[in-house]
């Protein structure tokens, strides 16, 4: 498929947005629309940074053709726009063009994601009235984990819920993950079908995935992004008795406890600080909840990895990705600490050479190999973009 392709990712007070050639998986261009509903707004462009109040999203896009107008690239080749969805639920498992019943269904599904659904459903309609003759294919993070089997995907809980309120695991990251996990098969040298991998995506938000030849097998996180590693804010695996327990004895009411596990747990909860640089200055300055926050971090994303060797049965690759998984050697190393008889190992020297290249941090000839592959979820929506279109005209 030749062609460009607008990229946009509409979070609640921002746009996202690259275009990107994808027969050369060139980028011509990166920018961002950042702050908006904010007294000052700004628009970075390439190299271009203007300040100006953009009121919402429909400004904020105005703000980015103008800014395409002035300084370039010509849009005249765009061939399509993917947008990134947050949650699909059970209904959109692959990318999907977008029209009206499917904005509709969109909507219909924030009540599973109600952070990030409502504000990719605004950049969706405010860019489908801006490019009215384009095709617009709506790219999920939750798709790629629609492979997981049942009994990996379904919780022990009265099978109403699971019936009538799509109580189920769906699992995030998904585009990043497929990127990755294909990136790495293609680095090992082997058809993507044949290779097993555990995916650590670690950002703001943190996720391992295991995936069985190119097909989610299964994920940690469930039917929102709360459950599984210790993130920045968000408390991953709990007691699912607590918020009942804390409504008994402190009087909490669930929203309370909602806000408090996303927003003021993980890392921030446990020591004051969600950026992993900031916590680990901290430990290293000696203090105690900063180190006990890593010792917790470390150990859970360790335990996930164990889990889901035992869900592959074989892994050839353990991959990092994201903010924290591509820059922080020390999370790496602790991670796998004590892996070697699984034959997870990394090589120090490997672990620590800065690079932005995705890269092997395994010894020479190890069991399994890992691996650094920086993540590019722009890239791989304008790649199943182009692809959805592709076979929508075929
Ligand atoms: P998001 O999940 O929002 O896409 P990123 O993948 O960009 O976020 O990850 C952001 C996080 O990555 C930051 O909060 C920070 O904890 C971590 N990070 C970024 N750079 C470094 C670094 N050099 N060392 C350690 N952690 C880093």
């Amino acid at each position: 498929m030749t062609g460009r392709i607008l990229v946009i990712n509409a979070g609640s007070s921002s746009i996202k947005y690259q275009l990107i050639d994808v027969a050369t998986r060139r980028k011509l261009v990166t920018g961002l629309a950042e702050r908006i509903g904010e007294e000052t707004s700004v628009l970075t462009h390439g190299a271009h940074r203007v300040e100006r109040r953009l009121a919402d999203h429909e400004e904020g896009l105005k703000a980015v053709l103008a800014a395409f107008a002035e300084h370039g690239p010509p849009l005249d080749e765009v061939v399509a726009v993917g947008h990134r969805v947050v949650h699909g639920g059970s209904r959109f498992i692959q990318p999907t063009i977008i029209d009206e019943r499917v904005e509709r269904t969109i909507e219909e599904l924030a009540p599973l994601a109600p952070l990030h659904n409502p504000p990719n459903l605004e950049g969706i309609r405010v860019a489908r009235s801006a490019f009215p003759h384009l095709p617009h294919v709506a790219v999920f993070d939750t798709a790629f984990h629609a492979t997981i089997p049942r009994h990996a995907a379904t919780y022990a809980v009265p099978r109403e819920w699971t019936a009538k309120y799509a109580v189920r695991r769906y699992g995030f990251h998904g585009i990043s993950v497929a990127y990755v996990s294909r990136r790495a098969a293609e680095l090992l040298g082997r058809p993507y079908g044949e290779v097993n991998s555990i995916v650590l995506h670690l950002g703001n938000g943190a996720s391992a995935t295991a995936v069985r030849g190119g097909r989610s097998i299964d994920t940690s996180m469930g039917i929102t992004p709360l459950a599984g590693l210790v993130m920045g804010t968000r408390s991953g695996d709990i007691d699912p008795a607590i918020p009942g327990y804390l409504h008994r004895v402190a009087g909490l009411g669930i929203p309370e406890i909602d806000e408090a596990l996303n927003k003021e747990s993980g890392l921030l909860g446990l020591c004051g600080a969600n950026d992993l640089r900031d916590v680990w200055r901290l430990a290293d300055a000696g203090d105690e909840n900063a180190r006990l926050a890593m010792e917790m971090y470390a150990y859970r994303v360790r335990c996930y990895i164990g889990a889901y060797y035992a869900a592959l049965g074989r892994v050839d690759a353990v991959v990092f990705t994201a903010g924290v998984g591509e820059n922080d050697q020390r999370t790496r190393a602790l991670a796998v600490e004590g892996l070697s008889r699984l034959g997870i190992e990394i090589d120090p020297v490997r672990n620590a050479a800065p690079a932005k290249e995705p890269r092997f941090i395994s010894p020479e000839g190890a069991e399994v190999a890992v691996m650094v592959i920086p993540t590019d979820e722009e890239l791989e929506i304008a790649v199943q973009t182009a692809a959805c279109i592709a076979a929508g005209s075929a």
